[in-house]
This record gives structure tokens, sequence and C-alpha cells, in this order.
């Protein structure tokens, strides 16, 4: 393979990733290594990035990093800064995680970490954004449409909402919050945005379930998924509804707990002092007691590992996604904050979610 041909085989990649940016960072701080950073579904391209970056910049070295980065607030980088010690890391894929939801600490270690957008060249299917939207208008009479998406598609939310306006739809759009949260855009555990504008129901464009569901759950408002992955219209009310229910259900069983196992999160950009703080403050005014466990990544083999019957239910503050996704089969409440808080002040409703 000739040397310039890992850069010639960008053009190939389904992203597109702006390695003009990166290579003048690299210059401008004078960095000789290199971390590279990408959401598990794109680690197919890291060779290829990983080599044109070396080709671009002589004599700097690249380490593909292959553990999984679920999100920018997923790092490792307590570990990377005592081993390799890179001068950069780059982070593809995701916008900066805000320090408000995490520790301030966050900030000073932006300077050794460039973002990197990775923006999707699959286009906007105009057909199935107006098949969305007649769907939320038709089966749930919402009159004005908000659109949402990931880091990923964010270039594309302009063409959605002018094929909306021209369909006759009204439509609400957040204007983003710079660097954290581009137009429309959502991370998995923040819809605040979102949820800030003025809509009745949502047009989700991009694949899986993971953040529509989200946006389900910290709005309770219909969600239509439009996937131009797989090239199809999804409603995703109803099993936004069935989660939802199971959740207020998990609050009940907590409701009435008197010894919480609350789950401190230490990766990057999951430790939260002032939400661990907050759940503390209000087991110890409702009388309660309870056990901070440290955990990078909690698994339901950690908890049953732990659990040695003083708990009566779990709240983990890390990433909110765990509880909702990976803890059903556990037989005590696993909650999120938001659901540990309704449980502590013995309610059921607002539902919050996540925190
Ligand atoms: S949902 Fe979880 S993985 Fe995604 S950004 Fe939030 S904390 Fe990170």
């Amino acid at each position: 393979m000739g040397r310039a041909s890992f850069c010639e085989k960008m053009a190939e990649i389904d992203y597109d990733i702006d390695l003009d940016a990166v290579e003048d960072v690299v210059r401008s701080r004078g960095a000789r290594r290199i971390v590279l950073q990408l959401p598990e579904g794109m680690l197919q391209y890291s060779l290829v990035i990983a080599k044109c970056l070396e080709e671009r910049l002589d004599g700097v070295e690249v380490f593909i990093h292959a553990d999984q980065t679920f999100g920018a607030c997923d790092l490792h980088f307590g570990e990377l800064d005592i081993t390799l010690k890179p001068d950069i890391i780059v982070h593809v894929g995701h916008s900066p995680y805000p320090p408000e939801l995490a520790h301030k600490n966050l900030e000073p270690q932006g300077s050794r970490i460039l973002y990197v957008g990775a923006y999707s060249k699959l286009g906007v299917n105009r057909k199935q954004v107006l098949e969305a939207a007649r769907l939320l208008r038709e089966e749930y009479d919402v009159s004005r449409i908000g659109i949402t998406t990931t880091a990923q598609h964010v270039h594309k939310v302009g063409e959605i909402e002018e094929i909306l306006k021209a369909g006759g739809f009204k439509v609400a759009v957040h204007s983003g919050r710079s660097p954290y949260f581009r137009h429309a855009q959502v991370i998995g555990c923040d819809y605040s945005l979102a949820r800030a504008v003025k809509a009745d129901g949502y047009i989700f464009f991009g694949g899986g379930v993971f953040h529509p569901l989200g946006l389900y759950l910290a709005t309770l408002k219909p969600v239509v998924k439009v996937d131009p992955y797989s090239g199809s219209v999804e409603d995703l009310t109803s099993s936004g509804e069935k989660i939802y229910r199971s959740r207020l259900f998990a609050v009940s069983k907590a409701i009435g707990a008197r010894r919480w196992g609350i789950i401190v999160g230490i990766k990057t950009g999951q430790y939260r002092p002032w939400l661990v703080r907050k759940l503390v403050n209000a087991i110890a005014e409702a009388g309660g007691e309870y056990a901070l466990i440290a955990s990078e990544v909690t698994t339901l083999q950690q908890l049953v590992a732990l659990d040695n019957q003083w708990y009566d239910a779990f709240t983990i503050t890390s990433c909110p996604r765990l509880p909702t996704d990976d803890f059903w089969s556990y037989e005590k409440p696993v909650l999120t904050p938001g659901e540990a808080l309704m449980a502590i002040e013995g309610r059921l409703e607002p539902y919050r979610f996540p925190w």
C-alpha cells in the first residue's frame, strides 16, 4: 500500500471527519503522541484515520484506543494520563461533555482533548420525514414538531426543518449551547434543551433506540424515529410508554427503602459529586442510611457480589442509562438519580429523568 493511500481512503469512510483541524492543533502544540478515540461503531475506520494522521504528521505516534468510549463522558483520561501520557487525545464523534453535569475538573482536561466531529454522509429522505410528521399529527394530534438528533447528523437538521415547513408543519428546534450541544442535538443523559422547546411531539433523526427512548422518558411526549441507516420510520411512543410504566413500578418498589447503595461513577465525565451530595442529603433528611460505592462500569454481576442483604435499593449516578437498560432482572430496585429522589420523597409523579 502506497504511503499516501490511507489519506486517499478517508474519502471512502461513511463520515466526514475534519482531519485538517486535527493537523492544525497537533502542529501548533508540537504534539508528538496522540491517542485516537472513536465510538465503537466507528472503530472499523480507526486504522485509516490513524495512518492518515501519521502520513500527514511526520514523526507523530498515534495509538488507537480500542476500549469502548460510550460518549464524551468516557475519555479514560485518568488511566491514559499515568500510562501513555498522550499530548493530545483526539476524541472523534462526540461533542464535549458539559462539566456542570459532571465535575469542574472536566474543563482543564479539555485543553488536552480535541473533540472532532464525525458527520454522517447519509442523506435525508423527504418522504420519510413527512411520513413521520403525518404520523405525529394524525395519531397524537401533534401541532408543533420538535426535531432532535445526535452529533453525527446535526448538519442535516436545516434540511429536515425545511422539508417539514414546506409540508405545512410547525417546527421547534433548540439552538444548542456551544461547545456542548449543536442545534437539535441530544445526548443520552441530557434532553433539557429539547424539552425546553415548545413541541408536542418529536422526530428523532438517527439510528438505534437509545436516544429516542431516552427522549420519551425525558419528555413523555410522542417520538417517531426517522432512521437514515435502515431507511425506516418507527413510532417509538408505545415502547417508551412501556418502559416508563416499568420505571414507575421500580420507583414504587423503592418507596420506603431505608438503606441505599449510591453508586458513584468514576469514569472521566461520569463522576457527579453534586448529584451524590443531593442524594445523600435527601436520604439523610428522610432518616435513611446509605453506602457509597465507586464504580467505573456497573454490572449486574457486581451488584450481586456487593449485595449482602443490607441494601434495600440502589441508585446509579454515573450513566443514567444503566438502570433503565441493564438491571431489569435484579430483584431490588436499581434507579436513576431522578427516580431515586422520587422514591425517597415517596411520590410517583412528576416523573424525572435522568436526574
Ligand atoms: S448517556 Fe451515559 S454514555 Fe451517554 S453521554 Fe450520558 S453518561 Fe455518557
